[in-house]
């Protein structure tokens, strides 16, 4: 065991704070990874102030942070994957039992037994497992990938998280040229998602509540942009889409975005507020509509998805910051306030 450097929620009301935290000994599967950019998610705030508290409560203290790119500083004996000096990344999975159903599909996003990268337990030193916002991590191989050279890393680090989970659905509801997408929310998840859409040829359609956000969202890949508490600007819209992506963090009318779905259209929930939305029967009957989740996307996919942005030239819109401002971020992430990730540089924890 070591000693690692990071932030921590003391509780559901603390500011984070620096703190230390232990890390294990690579094993002979392992690989150790210097962090050097981790993505703020919303996902991050949620857990940190318990705001799922009904379905994964936290349990304090809690290092969040599961968008993480770095460099591979030890390997263990029957590491095949990573040599020292590697760029490596990790996203919101730390290990699974790889012999369910789900994992031999490659689906280990859906494993019973699997371990998220903060606040479930940690089978190796007991407690939980501690997150990205810190100097170091230790994780097997099989849940390790690899980040194409050409990317940017801080830019690189948020498709861990908000990358693969735009990423999947649209290619399970198989979004491509000559469908019409919607999506919801221009945050982290959301520009992600039309960067996505665009790149996958479909007629990109963003939904924000943000006036300031309309000339990004064309910059970013949309074909058109709605200001979605304009009820005009919504009713053109109505019955037109194949699909619609919901990224939003709050609560919100989604039965606005139902009626946007032609005949079975899907909205797939990706945003995870934390009250139960209301769902309009009629909404989905009429139109033969569905409504679906999806959570963030399996190891394979995820290597698929860098893959694909290697080659694209994806990465998301980042906000540089140092870890000592994640108090602040949080609170501008809550006012819609970010354009479009922020990426802690690690190095600032060096001071600490
Ligand atoms: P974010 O950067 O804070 O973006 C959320 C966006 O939602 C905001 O930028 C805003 O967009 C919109 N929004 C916020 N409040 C709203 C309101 N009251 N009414 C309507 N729109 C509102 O968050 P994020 O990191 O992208 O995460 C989004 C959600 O996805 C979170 O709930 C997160 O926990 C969840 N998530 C789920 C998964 C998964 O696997 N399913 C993975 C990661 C995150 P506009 O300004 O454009 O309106
Ligand atoms: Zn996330």
């Amino acid at each position: 065991m070591y000693n690692a450097k990071a932030y921590s929620a003391a509780s559901a009301t603390a500011l984070l704070a620096s703190t230390t935290i232990v890390r294990r000994e690579p094993t002979e599967t392992d690989v150790q990874i210097e962090i050097l950019f981790c993505g703020v998610c919303h996902s991050d705030l949620h857990q940190a102030r318990n705001e799922w508290s009904g379905v994964m409560p936290t349990v304090y203290p809690c290092v969040p942070g599961h968008e993480i790119v770095g460099r591979v500083t030890k390997v263990g004996s029957a590491v095949s994957k990573f040599k020292l000096g590697d760029l490596a990344a990790v996203g919101c999975m730390v290990d699974s039992d790889g012999t369910c159903p789900s994992c031999k599909a490659g689906l280990e996003q859906f494993c019973p037994n699997g371990t998220f990268t903060y606040n479930l337990p940690d089978k190796h030193l007991g407690g939980v497992t501690y997150g990205g916002y810190s100097d170091s991590i230790v994780v097997d191989q099989l849940f390790v990938l690899s980040v194409p050279t050409n990317l940017d890393l801080a830019g690189a680090a948020p498709l861990l998280c908000a990358g693969i989970t735009t990423y999947s659905p649209m290619r399970h509801w198989r979004v491509t040229k000559g469908k019409k997408v919607g999506v919801v929310g221009l945050g982290g998840l959301g520009h992600m998602g039309v960067k996505f859409a665009h790149a996958l040829g479909a007629h990109t359609v963003v939904f924000t509540t943000s006036p300031s956000k309309k000339e990004d969202a064309l910059r970013l890949g949309a074909d058109e942009v709605v200001l979605s508490r304009n009820a005009n600007e919504m009713q053109k819209h109505a019955g037109s889409f194949d699909f619609i992506l919901d990224a939003v963090a709050a609560n919100h009318d989604i039965n606005a975005y139902i009626n946007l779905l032609g005949i079975d259209g899907n909205i797939t929930l990706v945003g995870a507020p934390e009250k139960p939305l209301p769902v309009s029967a009629f909404s989905l009957i009429m139109g033969r509509r569905s409504l679906s989740g999806s959570p963030i996307g399996g190891i394979a996919e995820t290597q698929e998805m860098l893959d694909f942005c290697g080659q694209h030239n994806i990465t998301a819109d980042v906000e540089i910051i140092p870890i000592q401002k994640i108090n602040e971020a949080y609170e501008r992430m809550v006012k819609s306030d970010v354009k479009y990730r922020f990426s802690i540089d690690m190095a600032s924890l060096k001071s600490e």
